[in-house]
Protein backbone atom coordinates (compact mmCIF):
# COMPACT_ATOMS: atom_id res chain seq x y z
CA UNK A 1 0.00 0.00 0.00
CA UNK A 2 0.89 3.00 -1.12
CA UNK A 3 0.46 5.83 1.87
CA UNK A 4 0.48 9.91 1.02
CA UNK A 5 0.44 12.10 4.28
CA UNK A 6 0.18 15.08 3.64
CA UNK A 7 1.96 17.69 6.96
CA UNK A 8 3.90 16.20 10.09
CA UNK A 9 2.46 17.66 13.13
CA UNK A 10 0.54 15.88 15.72
CA UNK A 11 -2.09 13.81 13.38
CA UNK A 12 0.60 13.07 10.58
CA UNK A 13 3.20 12.27 13.23
CA UNK A 14 1.58 10.24 15.24
CA UNK A 15 -0.26 8.17 11.66
CA UNK A 16 3.17 7.17 10.14
CA UNK A 17 4.82 6.24 13.32
CA UNK A 18 1.69 3.65 14.63
CA UNK A 19 1.65 2.53 10.56
CA UNK A 20 5.61 2.28 10.83
CA UNK A 21 5.66 0.45 14.04
CA UNK A 22 3.28 -2.10 13.24
CA UNK A 23 3.87 -2.09 9.09
CA UNK A 24 7.32 -1.60 9.07
CA UNK A 25 8.59 -2.20 5.31
CA UNK A 26 5.52 -3.47 3.99
CA UNK A 27 3.77 0.26 3.47
CA UNK A 28 5.49 2.59 1.34
CA UNK A 29 4.74 6.21 2.90
CA UNK A 30 5.70 9.62 1.66
CA UNK A 31 4.99 12.32 4.81
CA UNK A 32 5.59 15.96 3.45
CA UNK A 33 5.59 18.97 5.24
CA UNK A 34 6.81 22.14 4.61
CA UNK A 35 8.52 23.04 7.89
CA UNK A 36 12.24 21.63 8.80
CA UNK A 37 10.64 21.00 12.47
CA UNK A 38 8.08 20.25 14.53
CA UNK A 39 7.07 22.89 17.75
CA UNK A 40 4.79 21.69 20.31
CA UNK A 41 1.85 24.19 20.69
CA UNK A 42 2.38 24.71 24.76
CA UNK A 43 6.33 25.28 23.85
CA UNK A 44 5.16 28.60 22.47
CA UNK A 45 3.72 29.31 25.87
CA UNK A 46 7.14 27.80 27.29
CA UNK A 47 9.44 30.30 25.38
CA UNK A 48 6.97 32.97 25.37
CA UNK A 49 7.43 33.45 29.03
CA UNK A 50 11.15 32.58 29.59
CA UNK A 51 10.85 29.29 31.03
CA UNK A 52 12.40 27.48 27.42
CA UNK A 53 14.96 28.19 25.07
CA UNK A 54 13.56 28.24 21.34
CA UNK A 55 16.55 26.30 20.04
CA UNK A 56 15.26 23.54 22.64
CA UNK A 57 11.47 23.16 21.92
CA UNK A 58 12.36 22.63 18.32
CA UNK A 59 12.41 19.22 17.12
CA UNK A 60 14.33 18.25 13.94
CA UNK A 61 12.40 16.47 11.49
CA UNK A 62 16.29 15.49 10.14
CA UNK A 63 15.52 12.72 13.24
CA UNK A 64 12.51 10.97 11.86
CA UNK A 65 14.09 7.96 10.52
CA UNK A 66 11.32 4.84 10.57
CA UNK A 67 10.85 2.05 8.74
CA UNK A 68 8.70 2.11 5.47
CA UNK A 69 7.87 6.59 5.72
CA UNK A 70 10.65 9.08 3.69
CA UNK A 71 9.81 12.45 5.26
CA UNK A 72 10.12 15.26 2.53
CA UNK A 73 10.81 18.70 3.32
CA UNK A 74 8.58 20.88 0.82
CA UNK A 75 5.33 23.34 0.02
CA UNK A 76 2.46 21.19 -0.94
CA UNK A 77 1.05 23.36 -4.06
CA UNK A 78 -2.08 21.45 -4.88
CA UNK A 79 -4.58 18.16 -3.71
CA UNK A 80 -6.36 16.56 -6.30
CA UNK A 81 -8.62 14.03 -4.22
CA UNK A 82 -9.97 12.20 -6.95
CA UNK A 83 -6.26 10.75 -8.31
CA UNK A 84 -4.94 11.29 -4.54
CA UNK A 85 -1.82 13.02 -5.90
CA UNK A 86 0.00 16.13 -4.90
CA UNK A 87 1.82 18.50 -6.38
CA UNK A 88 4.99 20.11 -4.33
CA UNK A 89 7.79 22.10 -4.97
CA UNK A 90 9.71 18.60 -5.05
CA UNK A 91 7.58 17.22 -7.56
CA UNK A 92 4.13 14.94 -7.87
CA UNK A 93 3.14 12.48 -5.31
CA UNK A 94 0.33 9.93 -6.17
CA UNK A 95 -0.70 6.97 -3.87
CA UNK A 96 -3.10 4.18 -3.28
CA UNK A 97 -4.48 6.52 0.57
CA UNK A 98 -3.88 9.62 1.08
CA UNK A 99 -4.30 11.59 4.58
CA UNK A 100 -4.83 15.36 5.12
CA UNK A 101 -2.96 16.40 8.18
CA UNK A 102 -2.21 19.80 7.08
CA UNK A 103 -3.78 21.81 10.33
CA UNK A 104 -4.85 25.09 10.62
CA UNK A 105 -3.63 28.12 8.95
CA UNK A 106 -3.41 31.55 10.99
CA UNK A 107 -3.73 34.79 9.58
CA UNK A 108 -2.78 37.91 11.85
CA UNK A 109 -3.31 40.10 8.93
CA UNK A 110 -6.99 39.39 8.77
CA UNK A 111 -7.29 41.27 11.76
CA UNK A 112 -7.18 44.94 11.20
CA UNK A 113 -4.25 46.59 13.21
CA UNK A 114 -3.17 43.37 15.02
CA UNK A 115 0.01 43.62 12.73
CA UNK A 116 0.53 47.21 13.18
CA UNK A 117 -0.43 47.22 16.74
CA UNK A 118 -0.42 43.81 18.83
CA UNK A 119 1.56 40.91 19.02
CA UNK A 120 -0.51 37.04 17.63
CA UNK A 121 1.24 34.65 20.30
CA UNK A 122 -0.11 31.69 18.19
CA UNK A 123 2.49 31.27 14.92
CA UNK A 124 6.03 30.12 16.40
CA UNK A 125 7.75 33.49 15.69
CA UNK A 126 4.85 34.96 17.18
CA UNK A 127 5.20 33.61 20.38
CA UNK A 128 9.17 33.20 20.16
CA UNK A 129 8.87 36.85 19.33
CA UNK A 130 6.62 38.10 21.87
CA UNK A 131 9.41 36.52 24.85
CA UNK A 132 11.51 39.70 23.88
CA UNK A 133 8.48 42.56 24.07
CA UNK A 134 7.03 40.74 27.44
CA UNK A 135 11.31 41.51 28.64
CA UNK A 136 10.79 45.30 27.78
CA UNK A 137 7.42 45.74 28.91
CA UNK A 138 7.23 48.01 31.98
CA UNK A 139 3.55 47.49 32.88
CA UNK A 140 0.20 48.87 31.48
CA UNK A 141 -2.88 47.59 30.03
CA UNK A 142 -2.59 43.77 29.34
CA UNK A 143 -5.24 42.51 26.75
CA UNK A 144 -5.15 38.67 25.54
CA UNK A 145 -8.14 38.88 22.90
CA UNK A 146 -9.43 36.13 20.50
CA UNK A 147 -9.99 37.08 17.20
CA UNK A 148 -12.48 34.38 15.22
CA UNK A 149 -13.78 30.67 15.59
CA UNK A 150 -12.41 27.85 15.71
CA UNK A 151 -9.69 28.73 17.30
CA UNK A 152 -7.12 26.09 18.81
CA UNK A 153 -6.38 24.90 21.91
CA UNK A 154 -9.52 26.61 23.45
CA UNK A 155 -7.61 26.86 27.05
CA UNK A 156 -4.67 28.62 25.95
CA UNK A 157 -5.74 32.40 26.44
CA UNK A 158 -6.82 31.27 29.52
CA UNK A 159 -3.27 29.93 29.93
CA UNK A 160 -1.76 32.68 28.66
CA UNK A 161 -3.53 34.80 31.09
CA UNK A 162 -2.44 32.93 34.41
CA UNK A 163 1.04 32.56 33.45
CA UNK A 164 1.08 36.23 32.50
CA UNK A 165 -0.07 37.37 36.03
CA UNK A 166 3.30 35.14 37.24
CA UNK A 167 5.48 36.42 34.90
CA UNK A 168 4.22 40.47 35.59
CA UNK A 169 4.82 39.19 39.36
CA UNK A 170 8.11 37.97 39.04
CA UNK A 171 8.83 41.41 37.32
CA UNK A 172 7.36 43.19 40.09
CA UNK A 173 5.50 44.99 37.58
CA UNK A 174 1.99 43.59 38.47
CA UNK A 175 0.87 45.90 40.54
CA UNK A 176 1.15 48.79 37.48
CA UNK A 177 -0.21 45.77 34.98
CA UNK A 178 -4.33 45.49 34.26
CA UNK A 179 -5.07 42.06 32.99
CA UNK A 180 -8.09 41.42 30.60
CA UNK A 181 -9.35 38.23 28.72
CA UNK A 182 -11.56 38.63 25.88
CA UNK A 183 -13.29 35.45 24.64
CA UNK A 184 -15.76 34.79 22.27
CA UNK A 185 -17.07 32.11 24.41
CA UNK A 186 -19.74 32.14 27.58
CA UNK A 187 -17.02 30.52 29.94
CA UNK A 188 -13.40 29.50 29.28
CA UNK A 189 -13.97 25.61 28.45
CA UNK A 190 -17.87 25.14 27.81
CA UNK A 191 -17.57 21.70 27.50
CA UNK A 192 -16.19 21.32 31.32
CA UNK A 193 -18.33 23.61 33.77
CA UNK A 194 -15.84 22.66 36.64
CA UNK A 195 -13.03 23.47 35.13
CA UNK A 196 -14.21 26.65 33.96
CA UNK A 197 -15.26 26.88 37.33
CA UNK A 198 -12.10 27.18 38.63
CA UNK A 199 -10.18 29.00 36.15
CA UNK A 200 -13.16 31.86 36.95
CA UNK A 201 -12.10 31.44 40.28
CA UNK A 202 -8.26 31.68 39.65
CA UNK A 203 -8.98 34.70 37.45
CA UNK A 204 -10.60 36.43 40.40
CA UNK A 205 -7.85 35.70 42.81
CA UNK A 206 -5.40 37.03 40.50
CA UNK A 207 -7.29 40.10 39.69
CA UNK A 208 -7.83 38.86 36.16
CA UNK A 209 -10.93 40.38 34.35
CA UNK A 210 -12.87 38.29 32.50
CA UNK A 211 -14.79 39.02 29.61
CA UNK A 212 -17.50 36.44 28.21
CA UNK A 213 -19.11 36.13 24.63
CA UNK A 214 -16.77 38.78 22.89
CA UNK A 215 -15.10 38.83 20.10
CA UNK A 216 -12.12 41.06 18.98
CA UNK A 217 -12.50 43.07 15.57
CA UNK A 218 -9.30 45.16 15.36
CA UNK A 219 -6.92 47.08 17.17
CA UNK A 220 -6.72 50.90 16.36
CA UNK A 221 -3.31 51.84 16.73
CA UNK A 222 -4.07 55.92 16.64
CA UNK A 223 -6.30 55.56 19.47
CA UNK A 224 -4.64 52.50 21.11
CA UNK A 225 -8.52 50.72 21.65
CA UNK A 226 -9.48 47.34 20.77
CA UNK A 227 -12.54 47.21 19.28
CA UNK A 228 -14.96 44.40 19.54
CA UNK A 229 -17.58 42.73 17.48
CA UNK A 230 -20.33 43.91 20.32
CA UNK A 231 -19.80 47.61 19.28
CA UNK A 232 -17.64 48.30 22.31
CA UNK A 233 -13.85 49.43 22.51
CA UNK A 234 -11.15 48.83 24.94
CA UNK A 235 -7.91 51.23 25.57
CA UNK A 236 -4.93 48.71 25.12
CA UNK A 237 -0.82 49.25 25.90
CA UNK A 238 0.32 45.52 25.02
CA UNK A 239 -2.50 43.10 22.91
CA UNK A 240 -1.80 39.53 23.00
CA UNK A 241 -3.87 37.66 20.03
CA UNK A 242 -4.93 34.68 19.10
CA UNK A 243 -5.22 35.13 15.03
CA UNK A 244 -8.11 34.21 12.90
CA UNK A 245 -7.80 30.53 11.77
CA UNK A 246 -8.40 28.75 8.37
CA UNK A 247 -7.46 25.87 6.05
CA UNK A 248 -4.62 26.36 4.46
CA UNK A 249 -5.11 27.84 0.87
CA UNK A 250 -4.17 24.75 -0.85
CA UNK A 251 -6.97 22.69 0.98
CA UNK A 252 -9.08 25.17 0.18
CA UNK A 253 -8.58 24.96 -3.42
CA UNK A 254 -8.83 21.60 -3.29
CA UNK A 255 -12.56 21.21 -3.34
CA UNK A 256 -12.24 19.36 -0.26
CA UNK A 257 -14.32 22.02 2.76
CA UNK A 258 -17.19 22.86 3.31
CA UNK A 259 -17.94 25.98 5.40
CA UNK A 260 -14.19 26.30 5.30
CA UNK A 261 -12.97 23.25 6.80
CA UNK A 262 -13.06 19.31 5.78
CA UNK A 263 -16.54 17.34 6.39
CA UNK A 264 -15.12 13.51 7.53
CA UNK A 265 -17.27 10.63 8.72
CA UNK A 266 -16.64 11.14 12.66
CA UNK A 267 -16.29 7.44 13.38
CA UNK A 268 -13.49 6.70 10.61
CA UNK A 269 -12.18 10.11 9.62
CA UNK A 270 -13.02 8.91 5.55
CA UNK A 271 -13.99 12.72 3.79
CA UNK A 272 -16.11 12.30 1.05
CA UNK A 273 -13.30 11.13 -1.31
CA UNK A 274 -12.41 7.24 -1.96
CA UNK A 275 -9.29 6.19 0.14
CA UNK A 276 -8.84 9.80 1.70
CA UNK A 277 -9.11 10.51 4.56
CA UNK A 278 -8.21 13.79 7.06
CA UNK A 279 -7.47 14.45 10.48
CA UNK A 280 -7.03 16.86 12.90
CA UNK A 281 -7.50 20.83 12.63
CA UNK A 282 -7.77 20.77 9.21
CA UNK A 283 -11.50 18.90 9.70
CA UNK A 284 -14.80 19.80 10.92
CA UNK A 285 -15.02 16.49 12.79
CA UNK A 286 -16.76 18.61 16.00
CA UNK A 287 -13.79 18.16 18.46
CA UNK A 288 -11.81 20.97 19.60
CA UNK A 289 -8.86 22.08 17.56
CA UNK A 290 -6.08 20.47 19.72
CA UNK A 291 -3.08 18.30 19.50
CA UNK A 292 -4.39 15.77 21.60
CA UNK A 293 -7.67 15.01 19.37
CA UNK A 294 -5.97 14.90 15.88
CA UNK A 295 -3.19 12.25 17.54
CA UNK A 296 -5.85 10.12 18.50
CA UNK A 297 -7.66 10.59 15.00
CA UNK A 298 -4.65 9.73 13.43
CA UNK A 299 -4.54 6.21 15.43
CA UNK A 300 -7.80 5.49 14.47
CA UNK A 301 -6.54 5.74 10.92
CA UNK A 302 -3.72 3.98 11.52
CA UNK A 303 -5.94 1.20 13.08
CA UNK A 304 -8.16 1.52 9.60
CA UNK A 305 -5.47 1.25 7.38
CA UNK A 306 -3.50 -1.84 9.49
CA UNK A 307 -6.78 -3.85 9.57
CA UNK A 308 -6.92 -3.19 5.30
CA UNK A 309 -3.62 -4.67 5.61
CA UNK A 310 -3.88 -7.34 7.26
CA UNK A 311 -7.36 -7.86 6.00
CA UNK A 312 -8.43 -8.26 9.19
CA UNK A 313 -11.94 -6.99 9.50
CA UNK A 314 -13.41 -3.72 11.03
CA UNK A 315 -11.42 -1.67 12.94
CA UNK A 316 -12.07 0.40 15.90
CA UNK A 317 -13.87 3.65 15.46
CA UNK A 318 -13.11 7.50 16.63
CA UNK A 319 -14.62 8.14 20.38
CA UNK A 320 -13.81 11.90 20.17
CA UNK A 321 -12.21 11.52 23.37
CA UNK A 322 -9.18 13.75 24.55
CA UNK A 323 -7.48 14.85 27.69
CA UNK A 324 -5.78 18.71 27.74
CA UNK A 325 -3.23 20.00 30.69
CA UNK A 326 -4.01 23.44 31.33
CA UNK A 327 -1.55 25.60 32.92
CA UNK A 328 -2.58 26.94 36.05
CA UNK A 329 0.26 29.60 37.32
CA UNK A 330 1.96 28.83 40.06
CA UNK A 331 3.67 26.35 38.15
CA UNK A 332 1.27 23.73 38.44
CA UNK A 333 -1.12 22.26 35.96
CA UNK A 334 -4.66 20.57 35.73
CA UNK A 335 -6.30 17.88 33.73
CA UNK A 336 -9.32 18.02 31.42
CA UNK A 337 -10.55 15.11 30.13
CA UNK A 338 -13.49 15.67 27.62
CA UNK A 339 -15.45 13.40 25.19
CA UNK A 340 -17.50 14.73 22.04
CA UNK A 341 -20.05 12.57 20.35
CA UNK A 342 -22.14 13.90 17.65
CA UNK A 343 -25.47 14.90 18.94
CA UNK A 344 -24.49 14.46 22.35
CA UNK A 345 -23.34 16.97 24.64
CA UNK A 346 -19.54 16.88 25.91
CA UNK A 347 -18.98 15.17 28.66
CA UNK A 348 -15.63 16.28 30.72
CA UNK A 349 -13.83 15.60 33.77
CA UNK A 350 -11.36 17.90 35.67
CA UNK A 351 -8.35 17.07 37.78
CA UNK A 352 -7.43 19.91 40.35
CA UNK A 353 -4.12 21.64 39.54
CA UNK A 354 -1.23 19.48 41.10
CA UNK A 355 2.75 19.12 40.29
CA UNK A 356 1.19 15.45 39.97
CA UNK A 357 0.15 16.54 37.08
CA UNK A 358 3.02 19.09 35.95
CA UNK A 359 5.16 15.59 35.84
CA UNK A 360 2.07 14.54 33.89
CA UNK A 361 2.23 16.96 31.30
CA UNK A 362 5.99 17.10 30.66
CA UNK A 363 5.82 13.33 30.31
CA UNK A 364 3.22 13.91 27.66
CA UNK A 365 5.77 15.68 25.82
CA UNK A 366 8.32 13.31 26.52
CA UNK A 367 6.66 10.08 25.16
CA UNK A 368 5.79 11.77 21.90
CA UNK A 369 9.03 13.00 21.64
CA UNK A 370 10.42 9.41 22.13
CA UNK A 371 7.94 7.54 20.00
CA UNK A 372 8.25 9.91 16.71
CA UNK A 373 11.32 11.23 16.94
CA UNK A 374 13.38 8.29 18.73
CA UNK A 375 15.04 10.72 21.03
CA UNK A 376 14.86 11.83 24.64
CA UNK A 377 12.90 15.52 25.64
CA UNK A 378 11.85 17.23 28.42
CA UNK A 379 9.75 20.55 27.91
CA UNK A 380 10.68 21.93 31.62
C1 LIG B 1 -0.24 28.48 22.03
C2 LIG B 1 -0.77 27.11 21.72
C3 LIG B 1 -0.83 26.16 22.73
C4 LIG B 1 -1.35 24.89 22.46
N1 LIG B 1 -1.37 23.96 23.46
C5 LIG B 1 -1.86 22.72 23.21
C6 LIG B 1 -1.88 21.73 24.24
O1 LIG B 1 -1.43 21.95 25.37
N2 LIG B 1 -2.40 20.51 23.92
C7 LIG B 1 -2.88 20.22 22.68
O2 LIG B 1 -3.33 19.10 22.45
N3 LIG B 1 -2.87 21.14 21.68
C8 LIG B 1 -2.37 22.37 21.92
N4 LIG B 1 -2.34 23.31 20.92
C9 LIG B 1 -2.97 23.00 19.62
C10 LIG B 1 -2.11 22.12 18.74
O3 LIG B 1 -0.85 22.71 18.53
C11 LIG B 1 -2.79 21.90 17.39
O4 LIG B 1 -4.16 21.70 17.56
C12 LIG B 1 -2.19 20.67 16.70
O5 LIG B 1 -0.86 20.94 16.35
C13 LIG B 1 -2.99 20.26 15.48
O6 LIG B 1 -2.42 19.12 14.92
P1 LIG B 1 -2.61 18.80 13.35
O7 LIG B 1 -1.83 17.57 13.09
O8 LIG B 1 -4.05 18.82 13.02
O9 LIG B 1 -1.96 20.06 12.62
P2 LIG B 1 -0.53 20.70 12.81
O10 LIG B 1 0.15 20.16 14.02
O11 LIG B 1 -0.75 22.18 12.74
O12 LIG B 1 0.29 20.20 11.56
C14 LIG B 1 0.03 20.64 10.26
C15 LIG B 1 1.31 20.56 9.46
O13 LIG B 1 1.02 20.82 8.08
C16 LIG B 1 2.08 21.56 7.52
N5 LIG B 1 1.58 22.28 6.34
C17 LIG B 1 0.57 23.18 6.28
N6 LIG B 1 0.40 23.60 5.01
C18 LIG B 1 1.32 22.95 4.24
C19 LIG B 1 1.64 22.95 2.85
N7 LIG B 1 0.98 23.71 1.97
N8 LIG B 1 2.66 22.17 2.44
C20 LIG B 1 3.35 21.38 3.31
N9 LIG B 1 3.09 21.34 4.63
C21 LIG B 1 2.09 22.12 5.10
C22 LIG B 1 2.52 22.50 8.65
O14 LIG B 1 3.86 22.91 8.46
C23 LIG B 1 2.34 21.60 9.89
O15 LIG B 1 3.54 20.96 10.28
C24 LIG B 1 -1.80 24.58 21.15
C25 LIG B 1 -1.70 25.52 20.14
C26 LIG B 1 -1.18 26.77 20.40
C27 LIG B 1 -1.06 27.77 19.28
Amino acid sequence: MRILVLGAGFGGLELTTRLSDELGHDVDIVLIDKADEFVFGFSKLDVMFGRAMPETVRHSYRDLVKPGVRFTQSTIRSIDPVRRRVNTDAGAFEADVMVVALGADLDPAATPGLVEAGREFYTMDGAFGTRDVLDSFTGGRVIIGVTSTPFKCPPAPSETALMLHDFLVGRGLRGTSEISLVMPLGAPIPPSPTASAALLEAFAERGISWYPDRLVQGLDPRRGVVSLANGESMPFDLFLGVPVHRVPAVVAESGMCVDGWIPVNPLTLQTAYPDVYAVGDVTSVGTPKAGVFSERQASVVADQLIARHRQAGAAATYDGTGICYIEFGHDRVARVEVTFRSGQRPDGQFDEPSDLLRADKAEFGTSRIRRWFGREWTSY
